[in-house]
Order: structure tokens, then C-alpha cells, then sequence
């Protein structure tokens, strides 16, 4: 018999600030006295870009040339289109519903803006930037990119036959998500109708975030409102999650790496020195080059 897993915070949404001029985010975790740097791990770091109308613009909002190394960065578009570049020649566009998986690891440089067209005509703009972090083993992994489309991730219906879980990565009543993760984790959307009731069988040990997307829910009983965030205690394994209205919830869960942090802007590593080394890695020229 699954115990249920108990709410230790609902989180509503701290106030926004502006990533480079395209990017409106709350950021939920880590900071304040909520959600520390471990808290949450393997999940680092939760920017989440509510709904904003953004007005046309013939120039592409967004941010410009920066560094990522020793961890993952995962975009998932709700609304709008977000256009990428990077160092190594890479480019692409993440399109609503689908999710770019890019894994920084030994260091790259990168820019992100609104894709182009959506630019020209404005438009509805929602998203969320997830930081997962890498093992001490795989800090120095090789950056590489997963472009996952909607149609690529697994779907499990509901009772109702209408709603449905969608996999980005780990696994849900055996649908299975498309992304390759260096440590285990379940991450998914749930996209329910109203009336819809779904139920989440996460393990105790794996820390345990919910986001609420779109829609009023119950999560276990307790009333969560859009665009807020439910920490869950490492107690049980069990959510059921009832939607009141029509509904998206972010699904994170996984198994917490228990290593040294040390986090300096856009470096994640385990130590000081591995950060210093990586400031000079880029002052090097180590991660390329990528004109703005
Ligand atoms: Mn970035």
C-alpha cells in the first residue's frame, strides 16, 4: 500500500524579474528560506515564465551570449517559440509544447531568444527554464543537445480517456519518456480535463516538486492554485491530484545526488576551484565562440 506523500509547503509565485529582456521568471528554487540548493536536487534551479502577452518586435527579445558548464539546462515551451544558438554550431527552435534538453557538462556558450516570427507578431509567452545537475562523474560529460518534440514523449490516459500524462523523462504506467538522464528522475506534464483525477506514485527518497501550469487543482486534498509551487515532504509515495478546472501541472521528481555544491552564476560544480577553473576556461576561449 503506497502512503500518501505530505505537502511541506505551497509556494506561491515570487515576484518576477526580467532574464536579459525576454525572459519574465519567477524563480521558485534555489533561494529564501523555502528551497536551499539541495533541496530539490537533482533539480537545481526552477525559473518559471507565467503568462505574458509580449508585443510585436521586429528585434528578437532575449539573452544574449553566456556560459553554461556542469550541468543540464531544460526549456519547455508552453506558449511562444524560443530560438537557440551555440558555440559549437548548434542551433534550433523550441516550439510549444516541446522541450530542448541541453546538457552543458564540460562548458559551452549560448544565447536564447524568441523564435523570429513569434517575435514579429507577439503573442501569448509561457515557459519554464528547469537547471538539473550533473554528478561529479559526469560534470566534464561532452555538451550535447536533446530536441524533444511533443509527439516524441510518452502518453498514458486517464480513466477519462481524455486526459493523459505526457513523459519528458523516467516513466509513467509505462509510458516512457524520450529524454537520456545521467541520474534517475520522473519529469511529466499533466494535462487534465476537468473533473480528471490522476494519480502520482513517486519514491519516498526522490525529492518532490509539483508546478502548477494552468488550471486550479487539489493535491491530496489540499487546494493549490495556478501558477504555484508544492514542495512535498520525503514521506510516502503517493499524489493524487484532482483537477477543478481544465489543467497542466509539472511533474519533478528524482534521486537527490549527494555531493558538495558550489554555485557561481552559470557554474555548477563541486567545488571552489572547479568554478575558478571554469571562470578561466571561458576567459580562455575554452568554450568557443559565439558571436551576439
Ligand atoms: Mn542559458
Amino acid at each position: 500500500m503506497a502512503t500518501k506523500k505530505s505537502i511541506e509547503y505551497i509556494i506561491s509565485p515570487p515576484a518576477p524579474h526580467m532574464v536579459g529582456d525576454g525572459f519574465r521568471v519567477h524563480s521558485f528554487f534555489p533561494g529564501g528560506r523555502l528551497i536551499d540548493k539541495k533541496r530539490m536536487s537533482p533539480f537545481f534551479m526552477l525559473d518559471y515564465g507565467s503568462k505574458i502577452d509580449f508585443s510585436p518586435s521586429d528585434e528578437p527579445r532575449g539573452v544574449g551570449v553566456h556560459p553554461h558548464a556542469g550541468f543540464e539546462t531544460v526549456t519547455i515551451a508552453y506558449h511562444g517559440k524560443i530560438a537557440h544558438h551555440d558555440s559549437a554550431g548548434n542551433s534550433g527552435v523550441i516550439g510549444e509544447g516541446d522541450v530542448q534538453w541541453m546538457t552543458a557538462g564540460s562548458g559551452l556558450l549560448h544565447k536564447e531568444y524568441h523564435e523570429e516570427d513569434f517575435s514579429k507578431t507577439g503573442g501569448l509567452f509561457q515557459m519554464v527554464q528547469l537547471w538539473v545537475n550533473l554528478p561529479a562523474a559526469y560534470k566534464k560529460t561532452k555538451p550535447k543537445y536533446q530536441e524533444i518534440t511533443n509527439d516524441m514523449m510518452g502518453k498514458a490516459f486517464l480513466k477519462d480517456n481524455k486526459s493523459y500524462v505526457e513523459v519528458i523523462a523516467g516513466e509513467y504506467n509505462g509510458a516512457k519518456g524520450p529524454a537520456s538522464t545521467f541520474t534517475p528522475m520522473h519529469v511529466y506534464n499533466v494535462k487534465m480535463k476537468k473533473g480528471a483525477s490522476a494519480t502520482m506514485n513517486l519514491p519516498s527518497h526522490y525529492n518532490t516538486g509539483f508546478l502548477v501550469i494552468e488550471g486550479n487543482v487539489t493535491m491530496n486534498d489540499s487546494s493549490v492554485a495556478t501558477d504555484h509551487f508544492v514542495l512535498f515532504k520525503n514521506d510516502g509515495e503517493e499524489i493524487i491530484i484532482e483537477a477543478m478546472e481544465d489543467a497542466v501541472v509539472l511533474v519533478l521528481s528524482g534521486e537527490p545526488i549527494n555531493e558538495p555544491i558550489a554555485a557561481y552564476g552559470p557554474f555548477l560544480m563541486n567545488t571552489w576551484a572547479e568554478v575558478e577553473q571554469a571562470i578561466q576556461d571561458v576567459n580562455a576561449g575554452k568554450f568557443g565562440v559565439l558571436e551576439e
